[in-house]
C-alpha cells in the first residue's frame, strides 16, 4: 500500500481502534501537526492521527503501519522543541494521550509504573503525595508526558544532582517493529545480563520503538530544599564560581545561570532593575551588596551574571551546604539572596523565555553543552559569533552541567536577520564540537538538529548508530527523518 492512501489508512485504523479514536488528515494548524518548535517553521503532514487506548492497541497500530509501509510518529505531550513529534514526512501520528493508567505505585519500594501518557506533573505529584520524589524536572511538566520524557531523556535544573530521566528508568514496555509488545529491564536491583536495550530506547525519540509504559525508580523526598540567587559582576566571575563549587566538593541540587544580557532583558521587561513588584522574591538578603533584610530581590545594576542554586537533603545537610556555598561565593558576589519562596524565584527565572522573545519579536535558541572548564570560552565566543553577524545574543541554562540555551534575538519579519541567525547556529555547533561539548543537552535532535551528530562523533560510532537504527527498524518507518546521525544536505531555515 502507498502511504499516501489516507482514506485507506484511516479506514483500517478505525477498524482496529474504533471510529472515534482515529482522525483523518488533520489541518496544518492542528496540534497533531505541530510541537513546540512550530515557531521555527516545523509543520507536519499527518495522514491520520491514531489514539490507541492500550499498549495492545499501540502494537496493533504499529503492526498495521509496518505491514503496509506507513510511517509512524509517536507523540507525547507535543512540548518538544526540535520537531520530533511532527510528521514532516506524512504517515500516522500515534498519540499516547489515552494511556494514562498507573499500573503500580509502591511507595515502600520507591517505585511507580505509569503508562506513557501520564503527564510528568502527575508522576511528580503522585510521588510527592507518597512522601517520595521523582527527580527529573523538565520545564513543560504540565503538558509533557513521561513517555515523551523517556524518549527525549529529558533533563532539568535538578539533573545536576539527580541525573536526567534515564537515570530513573528501571524498565520499559515498548512496541518494537514489526509491531510486538516487548518488555526490557524490570525491578531487579541489579541486572547486567544483556546488552542495555532499555538505555538504547531511552532518548531514542520515537525512532526505535513506541514506549507504552515506564518502570520508574523514585527517591524519598529530601526533608528540605534551600534556594539561593547569587549575583556576580562578570561572566568570568560566574563561570569561575561554578568551577569553585565543584572544587570545594559541594553538591548543590541546582546550579543554573543567567547571563548579564538576559538579566538586563529581564530587568527591562519587569520595569526597572530586577524583578519588580509582582515577581519579587520575598526573603532575606545576604552578601556584600545586600546585608539588610528585604522583601524583594533587586538585581544589582552592575550584575553581569547570576547563579540560581539550590541545596537539599536533611535539614542539617541542607543548611551546612547553604552556609558553605554562601561562604564560598559571598565574597566575590554583588549580592546573595535566599528567597523565602523558591517558586517565585523559578517563576521569575521562567520569565526569561518570554521576555527575551518579546525583546525583538522572536528569538532563535539552541540547546548545547560545553565541558565545564570551557563554559566561559563557549559563552564568550558565542557572543562574538553573534556580534559578527550583527545580532544581539544572550544565554542562560544549567551551568553546573555546562548546558547552555544560546539565544539570538531577531525580528521575525527581517529575512537578513533570520539568515544571520542560521549562520550563527552553524558556527555555534562547530564551536561546541571544537570545545568537546555536545550539540544537544536536553531537547533532543528531532528534525531541527538532524545530521548534527555527524560532526561530533567518529565515523565508526556513526555507523554503529545507523546499524542500531536498522536493527530496530529495518524498514525505516519509525519516526523517519528524525535523529539522523548524518544528513546529506541541510537547509535549516529557522523562522521563529
Ligand atoms: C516551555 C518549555 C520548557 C521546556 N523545558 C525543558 C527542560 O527543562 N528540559 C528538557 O529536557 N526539555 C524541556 N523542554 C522540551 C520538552 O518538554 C521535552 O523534550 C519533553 O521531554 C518532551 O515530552 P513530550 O511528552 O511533550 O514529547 P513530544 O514533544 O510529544 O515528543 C518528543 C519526542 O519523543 C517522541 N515520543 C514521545 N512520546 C513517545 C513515546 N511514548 N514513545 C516513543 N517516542 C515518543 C516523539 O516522537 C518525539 O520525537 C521544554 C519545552 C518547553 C515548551
Amino acid at each position: 500500500m502507498m502511504s499516501s492512501d489516507a482514506g485507506v489508512i484511516v479506514g483500517e485504523l478505525r477498524r482496529v481502534l474504533g471510529a472515534e479514536h482515529v482522525q483523518e488528515a488533520p489541518p496544518a494548524q492542528s496540534p497533531y501537526n505541530r510541537d513546540s518548535s512550530n515557531r521555527r517553521g516545523v509543520e507536519g503532514r499527518a495522514q491520520a492521527v491514531a489514539l490507541p487506548g492500550s499498549a495492545e492497541q499501540v502494537a496493533a497500530v504499529v503492526a498495521w503501519c509496518y505491514e503496509h509501509d506507513v510511517p509512524v510518529v509517536a507523540r507525547g505531550g507535543g512540548t518538544g522543541l526540535t520537531g520530533g513529534a511532527v510528521a514532516v514526512n506524512g504517515g500516522v501520528v500515534c498519540s499516547l494521550e489515552r494511556l494514562r493508567g498507573v499500573r503500580e505505585l509502591e511507595p515502600g519500594l520507591w517505585r511507580m509504573f505509569p503508562e506513557a501518557g501520564v503527564s510528568t506533573h502527575d508522576v511528580q505529584r503522585l510521588a510527592r503525595e507518597n512522601g517520595l520524589m521523582f527527580a527529573p524536572d523538565p520545564g513543560a511538566a504540565e503538558q509533557s508526558q513521561i513517555g515523551g520524557n523517556v524518549a527525549t531523556n529529558a533533563g532539568g535544573p535538578h539533573a545536576l544532582k539527580y541525573g536526567v530521566t534515564g537515570a530513573w528508568v528501571a524498565g520499559l514496555e515498548a512496541v518494537l517493529a514489526p509491531g510486538e509488545l516487548v518488555r526490557v529491564g524490570g525491578w531487579a536491583g541489579k541486572d547486567v545480563a544483556g546488552y542495555d536495550i532499555k538505555s538504547l530506547l531511552v532518548g531514542s525519540e520515537g525512532t526505535l520503538g513506541v514506549i507504552t509504559a515506564v518502570r520508574l525508580r523514585l527517591l524519598p523526598a529530601p526533608e528540605t530544599a534551600i534556594p539561593l540567587i547569587v549575583f556576580l559582576p562578570t561572566r568570568a566571575d560566574g563561570c569561575a564560581a561554578i568551577c569553585a563549587v565543584f572544587a570545594a566538593g559541594l553538591r548543590p541540587s541546582v546550579l543554573d545561570f543567567i547571563d548579564g544580557d538576559t538579566l538586563r532583558i529581564l530587568a527591562a521587561a519587569y520595569r526597572g532593575v530586577g524583578p519588580g513588584p509582582g515577581v519579587g522574591l520575598a526573603g532575606s538578603a545576604r552578601g556584600a551588596g545586600a546585608s539588610r533584610a528585604s522583601d524583594e530581590v533587586a538585581v544589582p545594576a552592575q550584575a553581569g551574571f547570576a547563579l540560581i542554586c539550590e541545596v537539599d537533603g536533611s535539614r542539617a545537610e541542607a543548611h551546612a551546604q547553604r552556609d558553605a556555598l554562601i561562604e564560598l561565593l559571598g565574597d566575590g558576589a554583588l549580592a546573595v539572596h535566599e528567597p523565602a519562596d523558591a517558586r517565585a524565584l523559578w517563576r521569575w527565572r521562567d520569565g526569561a523565555n518570554p521576555a527575551v522573545t518579546a525583546a525583538r519579536g522572536a528569538k532563535v535558541s539552541e540547546d548545547v553543552v560545553f565541558p565545564l572548564e570551557r563554559l566561559l570560552e563557549g559563552l564568550e565566543r558565542f557572543e562574538r559569533i553573534s556580534s559578527a553577524h550583527a545580532l544581539r545574543s544572550c544565554a542562560w541554562g544549567h551551568g553546573g552541567d555546562g548546558n547552555v540555551h544560546a539565544t539570538v534575538l531577531v525580528d521575525p519579519a527581517n529575512e537578513t536577520e533570520l539568515d544571520a541567525a542560521e549562520a550563527v547556529g552553524e558556527e555555534l555547533f562547530a564551536l561546541v564540537v571544537e570545545l568537546g561539548g555536545s550539540v544537544a543537552g536536553e531537547h533532543g535532535v528531532g528534525w531541527l538538529k538532524r545530521g548534527r551528530l555527524e560532526s561530533q562523533w567518529d565515523r565508526r560510532a556513526l555507523e554503529l548508530h545507523e546499524q542500531i537504527k536498522h536493527a530496530f527498524d529495518p524498514k525505516g518507518l519509525l519516526n523517519p527523518g528524525k535523529k539522523l546521525a548524518r544528513y546529506p544536505a541541510r537547509s535549516l531555515r529557522t523562522t521563529t
